[in-house]
């Protein structure tokens, strides 16, 4: 992309500003995803963050809950939260999601807004693995959410990006299209689907590690009810 300067011209009614994008398994969505992104769209004054639940993760062996359950409660845990919309456009896919893919094809839909996409700092550290992961920052920045226990490179790769690519500015991200990266510490939350599961599967009861929405379709559909539900 040559030109990586954001301009104002937005498509009549459509919002305008950087998109946040939120993907993940969402095997299930829980707190730490949720208070993430929200501390996220406040601090980065994003007007919206996209939701995006991965269909087949390139990372991983499969998922647990079925697509369509995965996306129903991921409906549900942002129902009512201005600014939290969903995307499922990856679960719609058949075949792995590439966030690469992903983003080039936002980056056309969306020509004139900065792409923001949010990862973890355990996903940020796996990056190289990704497919072509070196042209992510030609269609978007990289937003970093700090997590319990990961801390940022400081060499190889990542970290020679990093010296490349960081910045400590929120305007930047709003200024340009793509081409930083943004690391930021959010409240930790050491909460993570895999131990979500391995409680459930275990007859455990996971109120208040995810809204009761989401909850609530766990224990009606015993998506998780398995004992093998655990590790992925
Ligand atoms: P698993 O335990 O199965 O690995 P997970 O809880 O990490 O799952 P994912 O759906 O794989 O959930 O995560 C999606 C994104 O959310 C990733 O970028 C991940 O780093 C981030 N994330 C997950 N849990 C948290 C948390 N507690 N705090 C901050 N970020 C999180």
């Amino acid at each position: 992309m040559s030109n990586l300067s954001a301009t104002s011209a937005a498509t009549a009614g459509a919002p305008s500003g950087p998109m946040g994008i939120f993907g993940g398994t969402f095997d299930p969505i829980h707190y730490g995803h949720l208070r993430t992104a929200y501390e996220l769209l406040e601090i980065l004054r994003l007007p919206e963050i996209r939701f995006m639940p991965a269909g087949m993760p390139p990372h991983r062996s499969g998922t647990f809950a079925p697509n369509e359950q995965r996306l129903e409660m991921v409906r549900a845990a942002v129902a009512g939260q201005p600014g939290f919309t969903v995307d499922d456009r990856e679960i719609r896919k058949s075949g792995p999601s590439y966030s690469v893919e992903t983003l080039a094809e936002l980056r056309a839909e969306y020509p004139d807004r900065p792409l923001c996409l949010i990862i973890g700092m355990d996903a940020f550290l796996g990056l190289p693995k990704w497919h072509r992961w070196r042209e992510l920052l030609t269609l978007g920045h990289l937003v970093v959410a700090h997590r319990p226990g990961w801390n940022a490179p400081t060499h190889g790769p990542l970290g020679e990006l990093l010296v490349d690519h960081g910045t400590g500015t929120v305007r930047e991200l709003h200024e340009q299209l793509a081409g930083r990266i943004y690391i930021h510490a959010v409240t930790q939350l050491e909460i993570s689907s895999t131990d979500v599961r391995a409680l459930i599967s275990t007859g455990r009861d996971p109120r208040y590690l995810m809204p009761d929405g989401v909850r609530r379709i766990i224990l009606e559909t015993g998506c998780y009810a398995r004992k093998d539900m655990g590790r992925g």
